[in-house]
Order: structure tokens, then sequence, then C-alpha cells
């Protein structure tokens, strides 16, 4: 009987907990915004995980010679040269540091680090390349990258490209898969079987409708990047599933004090 009660008060304090976090907190680019980080590194990767957060966002591009790498930007600069990372072999992309001294990654390695993660789950974006080849060999080495160590139930994926959305729905069908770009409904991407929008809040700002009629179809709501404690409030307000965030410990505070 004492057994039952504790499980059921056990249960009770499980379900306070969850109804907490049901609104969840993505890091832009990792964990960045302190001392010694870098966007996009594997440091701000383990540190999106060391404070738990529900996702720990990273970008991603294929080299010139099929490397998949991690960076945001379409270039690099390396010895005050700019070298688009599409045309550029990874040997050379290889020689950029970040601002936290790392070499740039590989998406393997990035893979890897994240392997060792015990909280965060990865949201991979496809960065749009200039053709669809390019996009394809990408996303088929990405989905099998994660697959060989089994990270699939782990990983979600988004993109401004609605090809790569396509895509990559394609070759991960259980993988959540979000599209970024802002100008689609809900029911339109309902209609290709993407899981779901990841607008920037201005969008959703103006079209607060778009919450609702993707909860009405079961999909989800990303929105991005909601830095500023009042825009933090508003798309609580709005009932968003998932905040992408450069600042997740203050939109973590924002949401603990609903
Ligand atoms: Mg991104």
């Amino acid at each position: 009987m004492k057994k039952n009660v504790l499980l059921f008060v056990g249960l009770l304090l499980l379900a306070s907990t969850m109804s907490v976090y049901s609104q969840e907190i993505i890091a832009h680019r990792g964990y960045w915004k302190i001392e010694g980080s870098a966007q996009n590194s594997i440091d701000a990767l383990m540190k999106a995980d060391s404070i738990r957060a529900y996702g720990s966002e990273v970008d991603i591009w294929l080299s010139s010679d099929g490397v998949p790498i991690v960076n945001h930007d379409a270039d690099v600069t390396l010895d005050g040269e700019k070298l688009i990372v599409q045309d550029t072999p990874f040997a050379t992309l290889r020689k950029v540091k970040l601002a936290n001294g790392e070499p740039l990654p590989t998406v393997e390695e990035y893979l890897d680090a994240f392997a060792q993660c015990t909280h965060t789950k990865l949201i991979i974006e496809f960065k749009t390349h200039r053709s669809k080849e390019r996009e394809n060999m990408l996303a088929e080495k990405v989905v099998n990258m994660v697959n060989e160590r089994g990270l699939q139930n782990r990983v979600e994926y988004i993109s401004f490209g609605l090809h790569f959305v396509q895509q990559v729905k394609k070759l991960a069908p259980e993988a959540p898969v979000y599209y970024l770009n802002g100008d689609l409904t809900p029911r339109v991407l309902s209609t290709m079987g993407i899981d779901g929008i990841d607008y920037h809040f201005n969008v959703l700002f103006k079209r607060p409708e778009w919450v609702k009629e993707s909860h009405e179809l079961n999909q989800k709501v990303n929105v991005w990047t909601v830095n500023r404690p009042e825009d933090i409030q508003k798309v609580i307000d709005l009932k968003v599933d998932f905040i992408t965030t450069d600042e997740p410990l203050l939109a973590r505070e924002i949401l603990d004090n609903q």
C-alpha cells in the first residue's frame, strides 16, 4: 500500500515537471554565449547538453570534395581570404579555427561528440546548396552517419530549403523534420508530410493563427531566434512548442516563472 502511495506521488511529481517543460528550449548553434566557447563548436554542443537543453542546433554544409562539415555562413575566412564553403576542399576548410581555437568540425566528429551527450537532442540544419545533387549527397551522407551510430531517435532536421526537407523526410521518415523559410502554411507542409513549422518570430507575430492551425494538424511549432525577454514571453504566450534561442538559460528562467 505504502509503495503504491509513493508511486502515485512520484508520478504526480513527474507529471508536474513535464508540464513545466512542455515548451522546450533549443540552444541556437549550441550554448556558446559564455567565455571560451564558440558558435557551432563541439564545446557549445557539450555545454548545451550540460544545461539540459531539449536540443542543440547546428548548421552543416558539404565541402567541394564531399565531406559534411559544420559551419553557419556560406563562406569562411582563412588567412584574410574569403572562401566559399561548398567550393572548397575539406583539407583547406580544416585549417579554419573557431573563436575558441577548435578546428572547424566535421559532421562525423560532431556526431561522435553528440553520442556522448546524455540529455540534448541534435537539431541539424541543412544549409541550402547550389544544386539538388549536392543537397541529396549531403542528406544521404548525414542520415547514414546518424543511423550508423544508432542516433536516429535523438536527431531532428531543419532547413530553409524545401527540397532538403522533402529529401530528408524520404531518407529518415521517422525523424521530425521542420521547415524554416516562413512562407508556407502549416496545412501545405502537412500535405507534404513535413512535421511542422520552424519560423522567425516576426512571422508568427504576424500570423499567430498558424500556431493553432499547426496543433490542429498535430504538427509542432518551433520559432527562431528569440533572445529578448519580451519576445520570449510573447512566443511562450503564443504556445509554441520549441523556442530556439542564443539565451537558453534566460529562456528557461522565463518559462519557469510562468
Ligand atoms: Mg541554423
